[in-house]
């Protein structure tokens, strides 16, 4: 099967240090798939260039059939490739339904040349409740968005990313900041967010990515040493040895 997203050969260097060392992914449609690795292995440098924030070196990225290493970040969005931000991009004085509005309003084009093919007001607040409800903070439309707890934050900033109507959603650290407790009430949603559309999820959260993933890729040193299912990755050899320590 084609894959949606493939990583071809990336190679990215901050002076003399290798963050991304030759590196090959395959992200199939449809699938949970995760990324982990210990601290450095580069996972951030990763995201920030099939996002688009960064240029590779060396190497390709397609997207959907589609070579898009040289496309800026807001030509990925309109392809479908969206990001939900690890810093926070929401209106905090706003309301959360504002919030969402208005990301649905720019995917619509915002410009007044254009306002005539622009949305409707009501459909446009429909969309935005939607949304609301899809994320969880359906109880929330007219709180503002800088009184929100810190997991509500970080579901907007999802809700954002998805009002763009993405194929695929790259999920930076979704459970980053949260303890326990809140980290286990996001997962239903991440859940359900993973049978809709296609997600590469990067997380510390040994526990989240185990349940979570369909597939798992290891990063260590800027390169994959393994992919696989969780049970595949757990009982891995080279990944325990490489990453949780063992002998
Ligand atoms: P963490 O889990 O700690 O967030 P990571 O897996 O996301 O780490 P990266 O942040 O991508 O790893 O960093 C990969 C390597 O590149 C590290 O050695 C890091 O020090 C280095 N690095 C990252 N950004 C820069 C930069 N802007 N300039 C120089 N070196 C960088």
């Amino acid at each position: 099967m084609t894959p949606l997203l493939e990583l071809r050969g990336l190679v990215r260097r901050y002076g003399g240090l290798v963050a991304t060392d030759h590196l090959d992914l395959a992200v199939a449609e449809g699938e949970m798939h995760a990324i982990i690795g210990p601290n450095g292995a580069g996972k951030t440098t990763l995201i920030h260039q099939i996002s688009g924030g960064l240029a590779p070196d060396e190497g390709s990225i397609v997207f959907h059939g589609q070579d898009i290493t040289a496309l800026p970040m807001n030509e990925r969005v309109r392809l479908g490739l969206a990001r939900s931000y690890q810093i926070t991009n929401i209106f905090r004085q706003c309301t959360v339904l504002d919030n969402l509005a208005l990301a649905v309003q720019a995917r619509h084009g915002s410009s007044m040349r254009f306002w005539r093919a622009a949305i409707s007001e009501s459909a446009l607040f429909d969309e935005a409740r939607a949304l609301a409800h899809k994320i969880g903070l359906d109880r929330r439309l007219e709180a503002p968005a800088g009184s929100l707890a810190h997991g509500e934050q970080r579901m907007l900033e999802v809700g954002l990313a998805l009002a763009t109507r993405p194929r695929m959603l790259l999920l930076d650290e979704p459970m980053a900041g949260m303890g326990p407790k809140e980290s286990r009430s996001l997962m239903p949603l991440i859940q359900s967010l993973g049978q809709e559309l296609t997600v590469l999820l990067v997380e510390h959260d040994m526990e989240t990515v185990f349940q979570l993933a369909d597939r798992i890729s290891v990063l260590v040193s800027g390169r994959v040493i393994a992919t696989g299912t969780p049970g595949e990755i757990r009982h891995n050899a080279e990944v325990r040895k490489a990453y949780l320590g063992d002998e």
